[in-house]
């Protein structure tokens, strides 16, 4: 099926490295450091194989990326009943940051926008803001195969200019949607956002949930495998924000972003894909990272909806 994988990768960063168009995200004064023209394309197979073209050494914030692995580490903590209960699953056509719906339902429309990962990121355990961190890290790190390592810079960075998440969190608060101390909660979604990566890894991150929530490389289960229908799903549906409906038209496979201008996308029970270019478009979606999903999805027939067999 992947007949030509790696040349097709090759040929795919020859072609979008030009595509200079987006910019580099700003609102988190860290970020706006990127180099807006590192750009590398990586995937992992669930066989454990893998490899990378481009600035493999690029290094990157998972920012909005992580919010899928959170939800995973939600579910597995307060089960499916409460976590959907509280986050919904409905797709929004509004941006990352919305607010819509929080004023009059009291909840976040799914747990990809920033309201429904601070109410995921509000149900993870520990006694204390370290403890809940620390089990939050060991997680993320079985996604990665790698130990998990917080970006001091892009996490102060971001606290500090926190204001608008903050507000969501006090409005979820004031609905009684989260629970407890909510500049703890808050913190903890600023940690997961600021967790690093290189490519190759987001792509592992990837394939652990193509793989069923074994990581391919290490065997180790970072998610039990009841949940990972759910989060496919929730991806599927809103991992592009209000730009699902046309990447799930065009590309059909699961997949998150990040104002990074990462993108994890899995095609289940064959691959992990992971994208990094940090030029975004208006909806914060990689611009390169777009164009390499769509051109790997056409190429591949990778759409879950396709019942071609590929040539
Ligand atoms: N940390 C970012 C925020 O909360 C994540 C947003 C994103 O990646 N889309 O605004």
């Amino acid at each position: 099926m992947l007949h030509d994988l790696e040349p097709t990768l090759e040929a795919l960063y020859e072609r979008y490295r030009g595509l200079n168009t987006g910019s580099v995200a700003t609102y988190i004064p860290e970020l706006a450091k990127a180099d807006p023209d590192r750009f590398c394309i990586a995937v992992r197979l669930v066989d454990g194989t893998g490899f990378a073209v481009g600035d493999s050494d690029a290094r990157f914030t998972l920012q909005s990326c992580s919010k899928p692995l959170i939800l995973a580490q939600a579910l597995m903590t307060a089960g499916r009943e409460i976590v959907i209960a509280l986050t919904g699953v409905e797709p929004t056509g509004n941006s990352f940051s919305s607010m819509v719906g929080l004023d009059q339902v009291g909840k976040p429309l799914n747990p990809m926008v920033n309201a429904g990962a601070i109410v995921t990121a509000s149900l993870l355990a520990g006694r204390t803001r370290e403890d809940r961190f620390e089990r939050m890290r060991r997680n993320l790190s079985a996604y990665l195969g790698t130990e998990a390592e917080l970006d001091e810079a892009v996490y102060e960075s971001e606290r500090r200019t926190s204001d608008r998440n903050r507000a969501l969190a006090y409005l979820l608060k004031s609905k009684g949607t989260i629970e407890g101390d909510v500049e703890d909660h808050l913190d903890l979604y600023i940690r997961q956002c600021a967790i690093g990566a290189d490519t190759q890894q987001l792509a592992d991150a990837a394939a652990t949930l193509a793989n069923n929530g074994v990581n391919p490389v290490t065997g180790q289960r970072a998610v039990d495998a009841e949940f990972v229908q759910d989060i496919l799903v929730v991806m599927l549906m809103n991992g592009m924000y209000n730009y699902a409906g046309r990447w799930a038209y065009e590309v059909g496979i699961p997949a998150k972003s990040g104002v990074s201008g990462a993108i994890m996308a899995v095609v289940p029970g064959v691959m992990g894909i992971g994208v990094y270019s940090p030029r975004l478009d208006e909806y914060g979606n990689s611009t390169r990272g777009l164009a390499v999903c769509q051109a790997l999805s056409r190429r591949f027939n990778l759409h879950i909806l396709d019942q071609r067999t590929p040539d």
